[in-house]
């Protein structure tokens, strides 16, 4: 059996793995690579493989740099089976057909996105998948909806593919199932470095009492997916328990929208699915034609949900068009801001932002941060979750800053796991 690494190697993103198993080649993961220009020429390289070559593909979750390469892989020629989870499979549906809509058609198209979906078989989790002698299966891996660690059975051998994992205390997912023993394991290390600062409910109720009574506009940047679900979520919550602070808040992206349906159709799969589901029943989309003039000329307590989460397109430009002039209006970035996006720039105080029709606004008013927000495990999450049942097994490392990696291969390095930092493309043979 051969295992060649190739995406999330040097970078955070485009997670992709190739096993060769003597009668089965398969992938793991098909992510794009997102970022700077330069991250982004990776989604251009020649895989490995010829894509008709491979005979299935396991996503472990649905965000793109998971799952966004696959309508590239289908034009490629691929025509085998995409396993994943039900709800990964709605909400894949949701960010493909978003990104064909921002890719250069000779790329991929919506058209390649329609032949992927046809292509998805939904397994539960921990539900068998044979393919010639290997077995399949994915268990829960917290991080957003359908998120899943995979496990591979192949001749007498364990590989374990952590996919992202989840924190241990989510506000809306169970901390994720622990790696099983393993012959071999290669896991995420996005928060490797680091333990995660901040409290999610504090912050957020400081925000809201602030724009609550001080009458206050608040601006706030989600990614559509999984962040607006469970801001949402805790936001309704928070007004549930304080019916003393009135704000009126709204949503403001279709792709939030359809999300929102998955979440509540899939809302059992949380930790709390009647506030989940009451609060995406009851949150209010902007309607343009029937409120915006109205809407734009409010005055706080206001809130207005929008994305995108790091500013980069996405209808938030348009609210922070309007409110640009009113000093007292509070922009919320609850998020990572990656390096080179117009999130970060707002951060490191450039507070003018243009949209993709060279509009320009200059934001007068405060910008608020928080890391509190993130849905990854943290060090010591990471550790815990491999540690549990594994003691000094062989460990890859993918899906983080050098930086991360190398601090999460100390730590585990002592505890003496045998810990590699795979290049892209090296082929090993297990
Ligand atoms: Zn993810």
């Amino acid at each position: 059996m051969k295992i060649t690494f190739w995406g999330a190697t040097d970078e955070v993103t485009g997670s992709m793995t190739f096993l060769d198993f003597e009668q089965t080649r398969i992938m793991v993961d098909s992510g794009l690579a997102q970022g700077t220009d330069e991250v982004e020429k990776i989604n251009l390289l020649q895989l490995p493989f010829e894509a008709s070559t491979i005979h299935a593909v396991f996503i472990t979750h649905a965000h793109l740099d998971h799952s966004g390469y696959l309508p590239r892989l289908i034009k490629k020629g691929f025509r085998g089976q995409i396993f994943c989870t039900p709800a990964t499979a709605k909400l894949m549906r949701i960010i493909l057909t978003d990104s064909a809509s921002l890719m250069d058609e000779s790329f991929y198209s919506s058209k390649d996105v329609v032949t992927t979906l046809q292509l998805v078989k939904t397994v539960e989790w921990e539900e068998k998948i044979n393919i010639n002698d290997s077995t399949f299966h994915f268990q829960p891996a917290g991080h957003i909806l359908g998120a899943s660690s995979l496990i591979i059975k192949h001749s007498n051998k364990k590989i374990v593919f952590s996919g992202d994992l989840g924190r241990h205390d989510d506000p809306l997912f169970l901390t994720p199932v622990e790696c099983p023993e393993a012959d071999l394991i290669i896991m995420e290390s996005t928060y490797g470095g680091k333990c995660r600062q901040g409290n999610i409910d504090k912050e957020l109720a400081s925000f809201l009492i602030k724009i609550s009574r001080e009458e206050r506009v608040g601006i706030v940047a989600s990614f559509a997916v999984a962040r607006a679900q469970m801001l949402l979520t805790l936001i309704h919550d928070f007004f549930q328990r304080h019916p003393e602070e009135k704000v009126k808040v709204y949503i403001d992206s279709p792709m939030m929208k359809e999300a929102n349906q998955v979440y509540k159709q899939y809302a059992h799969l949380t930790t709390r699915p009647h506030d989940l589901y009451n609060a995406l029943d009851e949150i209010e989309p902007i309607d343009y034609l029937r409120q915006w003039d109205s809407i734009k000329k409010k005055k706080g307590p206001l809130i207005i949900i929008s994305s995108s989460g790091m500013l980069t397109g996405g209808r938030i430009f348009r609210h922070l068009q309007n409110w640009q002039h009113d000093a007292g209006a509070i922009l919320f970035l609850p998020g990572y801001q990656g390096v080179g996006t117009p999130g970060r720039a707002m951060i490191e105080g450039n507070r003018t932002l243009k949209n993709q029709d060279k509009d320009s606004a200059t934001w007068s008013g405060e910008v608020l941060t928080s890391e509190a927000f993130s849905s990854h495990a943290d060090q010591s999450e990471l550790i815990k979750w491999l540690t549990s049942k594994n003691q000094a097994t062989r460990v890859f490392l993918l899906h983080g800053e050098t930086a991360s990696k190398l601090a999460l291969k100390e730590k585990l390095q002592e505890r003496k796991f045998s810990v590699e930092i795979p290049e892209r493309g090296k082929t090993l043979e297990l």
